[in-house]
């Protein structure tokens, strides 16, 4: 990791006060991925000969295939209202880190091959050839695009520029140049069924250790089952909720809440990871292969109903997709929502008394929450417009003492991305993580000193272990990051009032 200085934090959150900075960014990029990682995929190992033509030919399917792919491209008039609304840009001051500016770096290719425009006047309305050097950009400055979507809030045309960052990842995956961190996950799902890696065995130590754990701590016997064939819902869970901190606290929570609620519940050794990295490559094949190991799991176990856990991007695929790329889901029970988060769940019993939740065990706390971006700008929760932000704060709110929401302009649709998202959250990209966390952290730094907040919870496997690293970085402690069914875990009333 090169030397770099950590962002100084404004007092004020989300105003534009970024020193423009050419080129800051322009040495980050995500390692490589090798043959190993690409093949298993259906990739070529490495950039092919004639990566030129295959390259412009993927694009020109892309444009073809996806219509909004080419409607962004065309539409854009320069009105720079997405310039500063980047975490990325307001952290590093790389202009090309600006939605506009990345966007143009695809953009300025397709006017090139693409448009009568491009082809006859060239480089005088903005067209290139698609060189090297434009490739190495591309790869540089589309692994700085976490795919949050928020510039796409600002944009009067709602040109998305998430939607272009993963075009250009599909077009580097097909000619042999993808990124390692995503493509060595994506494999790892096909294999073994979960990012990590995580044989059954092992997931089945870790599950009874967890039985074994809150037994002695709670003294009720609450299951953590697996592959239970026959029961009714299936939980599908980042697989960080297994072990990582604070993630595996919001594990235990949902097994209380299920305790709780006297249901019938199990997750999968198959389909033991709720994540899907297809996304962040843009690649709708790769999606929907991960996405069918999850009906397949729930075929195979005959399970009435499928409840997702907390990660922010699983719930955007499996909001906006799961039904298209592996329904119908008509083997279901038609009386509940496929699919279901979690955090409805948990919503529905605490509002029709179905479990009951003590604030007091929570004492001390001031909670605020990070919505996160995937959840806020990319699905609902619920019936009601804007569920995915209300559900997540009553059901905090029940849960501690005193909760307070951060600046107006950093939460809700306009929340900023914790940093780590969209395949970024990876140790060679540590520079990237820090400086675009810059914005979260000012909104945080400053609750923290007008109301006393103490805790933030979030609600993503990504955003948890994000903000966990980076915290430090900023002089806050990574223990602040709480799960938000962690909250829940600790306040839920166990053997009373069973429904
Ligand atoms: S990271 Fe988010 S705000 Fe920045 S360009 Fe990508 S989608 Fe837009
Ligand atoms: S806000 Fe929209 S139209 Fe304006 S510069 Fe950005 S992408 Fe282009």
């Amino acid at each position: 990791m090169v030397e770099f200085q950590i962002p100084v934090l404004n007092d004020v959150p989300a105003e534009f006060d970024t020193k423009f900075t050419p080129g800051a960014m322009a040495h980050l990029k995500p390692f490589l991925a090798k043959a190993d990682h690409n093949v298993p995929l259906g990739f070529p190992g490495e950039l092919v000969d004639d990566w030129q033509k295959k390259a412009i030919d993927r694009m020109g399917d892309l444009v073809k295939r996806y219509r909004s792919l080419a409607v962004y491209l065309d539409s854009c008039v320069k009105c720079g209202s997405c310039a500063d609304k980047c975490h990325y840009f307001l952290g590093t001051g790389d202009p090309k880190n600006m939605p506009v500016a990345r966007q143009d770096l695809f953009r300025s290719v397709y006017r090139r091959y693409f448009t009568p425009t491009g082809r006859v006047f060239g480089s005088l309305v903005g067209a290139r050839d698609l060189t090297k050097e434009v490739l190495d950009e591309w790869y540089s400055y589309f692994h700085q695009c976490s795919q949050c979507r928020r510039c796409s809030v600002f944009c009067p045309y709602g040109i998305d520029t998430a939607e272009i960052s993963m075009a250009a990842r599909d077009v580097m995956d097909h000619i042999g140049v993808g990124m390692k961190y995503c493509n060595e996950i994506i494999a790892k799902v096909h294999k073994i069924g979960n990012n990590l890696g995580l044989p059954k065995p092992a997931l089945a130590d870790t599950l009874e250790g967890l039985e074994e754990d809150v037994q002695d701590g709670t003294g009720h016997p609450v299951r953590f089952p697996l592959d239970v064939k026959g029961a009714d819902i299936l939980l599908v869970t980042p697989s960080a909720d297994f072990f990582a901190e604070p993630h595996v606290d919001g594990l235990i929570g949902y097994a209380k809440v299920f305790h709780q609620a006297g249901v019938s519940w199990t997750m999968s050794s198959y389909a033991s990871e709720a994540g899907n990295f297809g996304m962040f490559i843009g690649s709708y094949e790769q999606m929907y292969k991960v996405s069918n190991r999850i009906r397949k799991a729930a075929l195979d176990l005959g399970v009435k109903r499928i409840v997702f856990g907390e990660c922010g991007h699983a719930w955007r695929v499996a909001y906006s997709f799961l039904n298209t790329l592996a329904g119908p889901w008509d083997f279901l029970d038609p009386a509940y929502p496929v699919p279901q988060h979690i955090i409805e769940f948990t919503y529905d019993l605490i509002k029709r008394g179905g479990i009951k939740v003590d604030a007091e065990a929570n004492q001390g706390m001031v909670l605020t929450v990070h919505d996160s971006c995937n959840v806020a700008r990319a699905s609902r929760m619920g019936t009601m417009p804007g569920g995915q932000f209300i559900l997540p704060r009553e059901v905090i709110k029940a849960c501690v003492p005193k909760f307070v929401d951060m600046h107006p302009d950093t939460i809700g649709d306009k929340t900023f991305c914790c940093g780590g998202g969209g395949g970024l959250l990876t140790d060679d990209l540590m520079e990237l993580r820090i400086k675009g966390a810059m914005p979260r952290m000012e909104a945080l730094a400053q609750v923290i000193r007008d109301e006393g907040v103490t805790h933030m919870a979030a609600m993503c496997a990504i955003c948890k272990s994000q903000f966990t690293k980076v915290l430090p970085y900023y002089g806050m402690k990574m223990e602040m990051i709480v799960s938000v069914h962690g909250l829940v875990s600790n306040a839920i009333q166990l053997g009373t009032n069973k429904i």
